[in-house]
């Protein structure tokens, strides 16, 4: 169902373009104004000594820059090394920079500790100095079924033989649904073998497509993380299928909704949000267009304003993410509303990210 576009939150401090951006420097850091955050996502990228280096590079670049929130967000087993590297008081004193270089972590599980094999909690994070956590990623909302493999599993459990001894040992059991009895019985009936293999194939398909982390467990992160005093960058983004069916606004609501449920308007200033519309992501896809992301942006910062009030819907940070190069990033920073960038394949430059996040400087 399409949701209706709601009247355009106004805003006061959205005006600014990248170049009255640098006009009002002196007014960066007072209440109410928006640091730009510019925030790099390596991905499953750079052993720990290369992003190092790669820091290094796009700091060397970036000397004295004082206006901007930098993010760097390095796979977990760089965290530890980047966190040595990037102490305020060095940065202060070899590149002119400071508490505007933020550790960012690319994801986090929800339980604080236990056999969870493989999972890093938000309290680890916050052990080694993690100060942010990128929380609902589009690669894993929805490419987890595609690594995984939750397709095949299904399938081999849609299979009459499969189905036939389940179906054997619930009716030897008590208090079994009837409904689930009645399903499988006519199932596994002789002659419906074709309704079997065409509905595991639709769920093979869709849990290839679709299979990835719920708004339900995103929304546990984010109550983790802001447990464990560390900010968090919400991710939300519509597919190319959703926006083809006029479908955007009603997604992100959900999106938002759920995961900012455990929100507090006192803890809504550690998050951060960013809009990622999935098909405008990685190599090979183009930008959103300047008219999609303004109405977007406009959108989520209304929905803000719903939940949380005026005061913070005016100095809450909504990135915009999706092919965001050195080329593209004023245009982009001049929308009314887009406080910043989440980068990915730029940011593994150290050229192209720190043009990026030297947007606003004409040099
Ligand atoms: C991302 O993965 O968050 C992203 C925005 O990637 P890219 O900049 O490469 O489109």
């Amino acid at each position: 169902m399409k949701t209706a576009v709601p009247k355009v939150y106004r805003n006061y401090y959205r005006q600014r373009t990248a170049n009255q951006w640098l006009k009002v420097k002196a007014e960066v850091g007072d209440p109410g104004a928006i640091r730009p955050f510019l925030a790099g996502n390596w991905k499953m990228n750079m052993i720990p000594r290369s992003g190092v280096a790669l820091a290094a590079r796009i700091f060397d670049i970036c000397k004295d820059i004082k206006d901007v929130d930098i993010g760097l967000a390095p796979p977990f087993t760089g965290l530890s090394t980047l966190a040595d590297y990037i102490k305020p008081d060095f940065l202060r004193s070899e590149y002119g920079l400071g508490r505007n270089v933020f550790l960012l972590a690319q994801d986090t599980f929800f339980e604080s500790k236990g056999a969870f094999t493989g999972e890093i909690s938000a309290e680890m994070l916050a052990a080694i100095g993690v100060d942010r956590v990128i929380i609902g990623h589009s690669d894993r909302r929805t490419n987890l079924g595609k690594y995984f493999g939750f397709g095949p599993s299904i399938a081999k459990r849609l299979s009459r033989a499969f189905l036939t001894q389940e179906l054997g040992h619930l009716k030897a059991k008590e208090g079994v649904d009837p409904q689930i009895l009645a399903a499988l019985e006519h199932l596994t009936a002789e002659g419906n073998q074709d309704i079997l293999a065409g509905m595991a194939r639709f769920l093979e398909e869709e849990m290839r497509e679709r299979a990835g982390e719920s708004d339900e467990a995103i929304q546990k992160k984010v109550q983790a993380c802001l447990t464990h005093g560390v900010q968090v960058v919400l991710c939300c983004g519509e597919n190319r299928e959703a926006r083809e069916a006029q479908e955007t606004f009603s997604l992100l609501d959900r999106q938002l909704r759920i995961g900012l449920e455990v929100v507090s308007p006192r803890t809504a200033g550690e998050v951060v949000i960013a809009y990622e519309p999935v098909w405008a992501v990685g190599e090979g896809a183009s930008p959103a267009k300047p008219e999609q992301i303004s109405e977007v942006h406009d959108f989520i910062r209304n929905l803000i304003m719903d939940l949380y009030g005026e005061q913070i819907a005016s100095t809450i940070r909504i990135l915009y993410g999706g092919n965001v190069k050195p080329d593209n990033i004023v245009e982009i920073m001049n929308i009314p509303g887009v406080d910043g960038a989440l980068v990915g394949g730029a940011s593994l430059k150290a050229n192209d990210f720190a043009q990026i996040i030297r947007f606003g400087l004409n040099t």
